[in-house]
């Protein structure tokens, strides 16, 4: 069966999106409440004025070198590559797993925190959901001075201990959230809560390039330089651009970061890859785009997994970034445009992705990562990825935090 992986068929101009609105197409805009809408068009005035200042755009680019490690490798990955039996095909990884703190985060929380400061607010609050967020986030607030609330849910902060300890450790207060299912949807609840009653002061940090404008376009436009740092290196090293370009989707702001920069090049597929977790049949997975229909939730019009009664869907993933019933709106459009062709790939498959790719390069992938790469394992075994094809394929981070699951469910690995 061959697939066609998203080779452009829409004039999408990527400069035009979002609207005065906040919308790409029908989806993004604010559906908040009242107490919010102040506090977000405040946001939104104080953006649309950071976001073309050289003074800011400087420091947000000074910290990324100094502090945060920027630009982060790329590489190909010449032994994995050869496991795929495809002759000629070069993979190339952007190593987003080598910024400080270990995951892409850190490039939205740098900017949104250095927004927070020149609008004059003394205090930080953030959701997580997996913690990562939470660590990116408290560390930039410890960086720069600046009080840190993280809220998380209570079955979370069990579940990912290790991050709660790095928030700790590194200053921030970790506020557990008792209510729901005590997981990231009810720690943005309680964030946005907070943020209502306290908007004079505080600053709320949102982690993914979802919910109510503009936090889609500010989280998209902190995360571009992923992409942008990609194209060019893809350009100095091969002299043309990719064949594929394949980034995991859990809210979709690493993808988004990756794909801005190739929107615009038709000769590129774009693919995002989501959680199918036990498999898109179970109902036991994570795969908005792929398996769910637009609707309102958190803020924003969106693809999500609800039911008939539109009762959001449980979730379930392997990996706890990609945990989310959600998609940010930009996605959505990028679906409805065919611009962009997600796939899913299971738990079973992301652990296998994850053990090849430190098997064969010494290189251990978050598990939320371990789904594009796995689904390029897949594509190379279905026929699906021609001869002679340049890939890259984004590395959202490191696997650190996965390895006590990754010790449950894998035996011994074998050398390959
Ligand atoms: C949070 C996270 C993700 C998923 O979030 P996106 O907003 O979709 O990028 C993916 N990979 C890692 C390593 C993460 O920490």
């Amino acid at each position: 069966m061959t697939i066609d992986h998203g080779v452009a068929r829409s004039a999408y101009r990527h400069g035009e999106f979002p609207d005065d609105h906040g919308r790409f197409g029908e989806f993004g805009g604010r559906y908040v409440p009242e107490g919010l809408m102040a506090a977000l068009m405040e946001l939104d005035e104080a953006y649309s004025l950071a976001r073309i200042d050289p003074g800011f755009i400087g420091e947000v680019e000074e910290l990324l070198r100094e502090r945060v490690g920027r630009p982060t490798l790329f590489h190909q990955v010449p032994r994995f590559a050869e496991l795929l039996a495809v002759p000629g095909v070069r993979v190339y990884l952007k190593r987003e797993d080598m910024a400080h703190t270990g995951a892409h985060k850190i490039n939205n929380a740098l900017g949104q925190v250095l927004l927070a400061k020149r609008m004059g607010k003394s205090r930080i609050i953030a959701e997580t959901g997996a913690g990562q967020h939470g660590v990116a986030v408290a560390t930039v607030c410890s960086m720069l001075g600046l009080a840190c609330v993280i809220y998380m849910g209570a079955d979370d902060m069990r579940r990912q201990a290790s991050n709660v300890v790095r928030m700790n450790m590194v200053g921030a207060e970790v506020r557990a959230v008792h209510t729901g299912n005590r997981r990231l949807k009810d720690a943005i609840s309680e964030s946005v809560r907070d943020w209502v009653s306290n908007v004079d002061t505080t600053y709320y940090v949102f982690g993914t390039a979802a919910g109510p404008a503009p936090y889609p376009k500010m989280v998209r436009d902190f995360q571009t330089v992923i992409g942008i740092e990609a194209r060019a290196q893809i350009l100095k090293s091969e002299g043309r651009l990719p064949d594929y370009v394949m980034a995991c989707v859990g809210g979709g702001s690493n993808a988004i970061g990756l794909f801005h920069s190739f929107a615009d090049d038709p000769e590129v597929g774009l693919i995002g890859v989501e959680a199918a977790g036990r498999g898109l049949d179970t109902g036991e997975h994570a795969a908005t785009l792929a398996a769910g229909s637009p609707g309102e939730m958190d803020g924003t019009y969106s693809y999500l997994l609800q039911d008939e009664d539109g009762q959001i869907r449980r979730t379930h993933s392997i990996a706890a970034g990609l945990d989310y019933p959600g998609v940010g709106p930009e996605l959505s459009y990028l679906k409805d445009t065919g611009r962009v062709t997600y796939q899913a790939a299971s738990d079973a498959v992301a652990l296998r992705a994850m053990q090849t790719l430190s098997i064969s390069e010494g290189i251990i992938p978050a598990l939320e990562s371990a789904h594009a790469i796995g689904y390029l394992m897949e594509m190379a075994e279905n026929g699906d990825l021609p001869g002679d094809s340049v890939v890259i394929v984004g590395l959202s981070g490191r696997g650190d935090k996965d390895l006590a699951i990754a010790a449950q469910r894998l035996s011994r690995a074998e050398r390959i």
